[in-house]
């Protein structure tokens, strides 16, 4: 054995017995962590802090909880922005407040969020507690209150982490009828909703004073079941009603949501393209994040924007233009003129030595199928077809899981 090879054994026993020494206080150490429970007994109004990050250190770290890396390359001249534009505070029936919104939002790596509290159903507040309100009257009279509370959260994050973009949060509410139809609709950048909610007896007066605050509206899960509360009677088919033919011929209906919580409405991608509506993925949440979609789960929907910058003009501008698409249970959905393009952005087909490889650029999976092949493309993978040897196919690829329509999904040439 050489001298170095010595002086590294000796090394590994010191390294040993410090690890024995370090074990030695949890072994003896029968009446509490690491002596703490002496003191606390010798005196009982000591304080003391719990280091908690010590305390779990004997786990070892298999999983490690990261904030969501979700990649998008921009899409030509446009941005690709994250957003949710349907969630719920305590100022409704959600159950967080709204500051929590604006944390989850931004560990799940959001660019914009809409804070959309009923009008017409606000249980926490008019009915929760009673004799125990949780907001002065005049407070829980301001249907404004939830979002002015994110907005404010939000501007105060930016400012504590320094070169951190700003989590933009658009004014919104939902207009919430108990019967289907109209149903539920979204009206997002609005200036006052307590103008809204003035006239709430009459949902064409609603919609009405939405516009003239220059609101999108948003129709609000058209295939949701629940017919005691203004949803559909269940198993019926989500249909684009006389009602709704009304609404959308007055210019009240901007856009459609095609995924709502975790239900999809495939029929919904079609509308948007026949009618030019705007489609959306969003979560509607209720409940705190981690409880619906696990802890700081990528997977919560998602309505991609394709926008000329973040700021909340741009994302205006884009909503109206309906240049968005919905991403939720690893799917797109939305109007052909915007998958494509969001496809081309995203993953590289090229040929090399005879057969097709897929580089993809983001987050998106893609489950390619050519002649009898099937491609499955994870998030930010490379794959490829067959043995390098077999010839590369000709014709079309079907990309299974982008869809353009109910039951349509992309196409994409292969030259
Ligand atoms: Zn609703
Ligand atoms: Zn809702």
């Amino acid at each position: 054995m050489t001298l170095q090879g010595e002086s590294i054994k000796q090394a590994g026993i010191l390294i040993l017995a410090a690890a024995l020494l370090a074990m030695a206080p949890r072994v003896l150490a029968h009446d509490g962590p690491h002596g703490h429970a002496h003191a606390a007994a010798e005196d009982p109004d000591i304080s003391y802090t719990v280091h908690l990050s010590k305390e779990i250190s004997d786990i070892p770290p298999k999983r490690v909880i990261t904030v969501p890396n979700v990649t998008l390359p921009d899409a030509g001249e446009l941005r690709v922005l994250k957003g949710d534009f349907h969630i719920h505070t305590l100022f409704s029936d959600g159950w967080v407040w709204p500051t929590e919104r604006v944390h989850e939002a931004e560990e799940n790596g959001l660019d914009v969020i809409a804070i959309t509290d009923h009008i017409e159903y606000r249980p926490r507040l008019n009915r929760g507690n009673p004799g125990e309100p949780m907001l002065r009257q005049k407070d829980s009279e301001n249907y404004n209150l939830s979002v002015e509370i994110a907005q404010k959260q939000a501007a105060a994050n930016k400012k504590a982490a320094k070169n951190k973009s700003e989590l933009l949060i658009i004014h919104g509410t939902e207009i919430t009828k108990k019967t289907m139809p109209p149903g539920h609709f979204n009206a997002l950048f609005v200036q006052d909703v307590n103008k809204i909610a003035a006239v709430q007896d009459d949902y064409w007066e609603m919609f009405a004073e939405a516009k003239r605050q220059g609101a999108f509206l948003l129709w609000n899960h058209p295939g949701w079941e629940a017919p005691k509360s203004g949803g559909i009677k269940k198993g019926a088919p989500t249909t684009f009603t006389e009602i709704h033919e009304e609404i959308y011929r007055r210019g009240y209906m901007d856009g459609i949501e095609a995924f709502n919580g975790k239900q999809f409405y495939p029929v919904v991608a079609k509308w948007c393209s026949d009618r030019n509506l705007a489609a959306f993925a969003n979560s509607d949440i209720h409940l705190p994040e981690s409880r619906n979609y696990g802890l700081r789960n990528p997977r919560r929907p998602v309505t991609l924007v394709f926008a000329k910058e973040k700021t909340l003009d741009a994302v205006k501008e884009a909503f109206f233009a309906k240049r968005t698409v919905g991403w939720a249970a690893e799917m797109i959905f939305g109007q052909e003129r915007f998958v494509r393009p969001l496809f081309d952005a995203c993953v590289e087909i090229k040929k090399e030595g005879g057969r097709l490889t897929f580089v993809n650029r983001s987050s998106i999976p893609a489950t390619i199928k050519i002649g009898g092949e099937t491609v499955k493309l994870g998030p930010l993978a490379t794959a490829g077809t067959g043995s390098p040897s077999a010839a590369v196919p000709a014709g079309i690829a079907t990309v299974e899981n982008w869809l353009v329509g109910k039951g349509k999904p992309l196409l994409v040439p292969l030259e």
